[in-house]
């Protein structure tokens, strides 16, 4: 072989052993790479206009398993407010209907709402101590619930305080005392069944089991925050236990009560820096709130590492851009396990199978839920009325208000009287 045979043997050879490694062995030699799905295997194209499966929650879509827990963050926040997350507050939806709400912050209530969950079901609060942002929406739930559909006590079970006036007890009867014109003024109008409480208060310092009714266990213990009177939860159902811890110093009660957790719902405070240059608290202030009052992000870890949960969720700071990667990076110090570091509306499925996180997509122009049960009618009579002063301060407006009674009355097919002093 001369040295020009060579050359064209030794080039065909290339053609074909590169030949060869693109594809002649496999057959598809030539044709370009098909990366379209319906290449594969005969596979039918996905259709553009029939529904499929969403990578987000929305409310009362799907049916929980009677071996579920659906947990959805209704407010993950700071004591002040900002239209992004709420004060705190995780709902707790069980298989078997059960609705349990812990923590009540500032704003939350709207969340509540927004999941268009009938009032009825939202009329078990559990309060882990009475910072307002943790129960400064209880008002709001308690008026606004009545208004919508829960016609029964609001159910409020909280932590009493190292004197009386400083419990949960004293609290909610100010609030009550708060709304004494509210009610009043909704005497006779509307169904109020709604408008009471029923507060069950227990001693802070004991672990004690504090709910127990269909197959549900609540417990409380003490937590360390800002002075006594402050306690974490867990809720055992089924097999399932999902801990929230409210707010507290890193204690041993709570590594002790979260052990074998599915769900460890705990603080985890903004950075120290951060509440500096963001939150505008004096050094001085920030090394005290940020890591002594709460849990800073490494002692969050740290407690993790401890209970070493199925998924540990971190709550309490403003989550942005600029504040989450410091918050994971400090908490990853300590802790190396699963987490979420929680924004409002992020929605947990429990199961013995698994833990899936993702978001609930809400409709922001929600109106009222359904009701569960039907409203009661009301006697004009127990209507509080007005002054004669106030009274006779009414403008003649009945020539254009009579004819919507008509219209009602029309409507509906019986007839509605237009109201008169006779
Ligand atoms: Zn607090
Ligand atoms: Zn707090």
């Amino acid at each position: 072989m001369n040295l020009k045979n060579l050359v064209i043997f030794g080039a065909l050879l290339a053609i074909v052993l590169t030949a060869y490694f693109y594809g002649w062995h496999r057959g598809d030699a030539g044709k370009p790479a098909d990366l379209t799905s319906a290449a594969h295997a005969g596979a039918p194209m996905v259709s553009p206009v029939k529904p499929r499966a969403r990578d987000f929650y929305a409310p009362n879509s799907e049916k929980l398993a009677p071996d579920e827990i659906r947990v959805i963050a209704c407010g993950t926040g700071m004591p002040t407010p900002r239209p992004a997350q709420a004060a705190a507050c995780f709902l707790m939806e069980l298989g078997n209907g059960e609705k349990f709400i812990f923590d009540i912050g500032a704003g939350s209530t709207e969340r509540l709402f927004a999941l268009q969950i009938p009032t009825a079901f939202l009329d078990k609060v559990f309060i882990g101590h009475l910072h307002g942002d943790h129960f400064g929406d209880v008002g709001a739930l308690f008026v606004a619930g009545g208004i919508a559909g829960r016609f029964s006590p609001l159910r409020i079970w909280g932590p009493s305080g190292a004197t009386p006036e400083l419990g949960t007890k004293a609290a909610i009867e100010a609030m009550e005392k708060m709304y004494a014109w509210d009610l009043a003024g909704r005497l006779g109008q509307t169904d109020v069944r709604g408008f009471r409480t029923e507060v069950h208060e227990f001693d802070y310092r004991k672990e004690q089991v504090v709910y127990q009714e269909n197959g549900v266990t609540i417990r409380a213990w003490p937590a360390i925050h800002a002075i006594d009177g402050s306690v974490s939860y867990s809720l055992e159902w089924n097999g399932l236990k999902i801990v929230f811890g409210s707010d507290t110093y890193p204690n041993k009660w709570f590594v002790k009560h979260a052990k074998n957790a599915d769900l460890a719902i705990h603080e985890c405070f903004i950075t120290v820096p951060d509440l500096v240059a963001k939150y505008r608290l004096t050094p001085e202030a920030a090394l005290q709130v940020g890591t002594q009052i709460h849990t800073a992000p490494e002692a969050f870890g740290k407690v993790m590492s401890m209970v070493k949960p199925r998924h540990a969720v971190a709550y309490h700071f403003f989550k942005d851009t600029d504040t989450t990667g410091p918050v994971l990076e400090r908490v990853r110090k300590t802790y190396d396990g699963p987490l979420s570091l929680a924004e409002d509306y992020m929605v947990w499925n429990v199961s013995k199978d698994g833990i899936r996180e993702r978001m609930a997509v809400v409709d922001e122009h929600s109106w009222n839920p359904p009701l569960a049960y039907p409203a009661e009618p009301v006697s004009p009579k127990d209507r509080v009325g007005y002054s004669p002063e106030i009274e006779g301060g009414r403008l003649d407006v009945r020539d254009v208000i009579e004819p919507i009674y008509q219209e009602a009355s029309d409507a509906v097919g019986r007839e509605f009287k237009y109201p008169t002093n006779d």
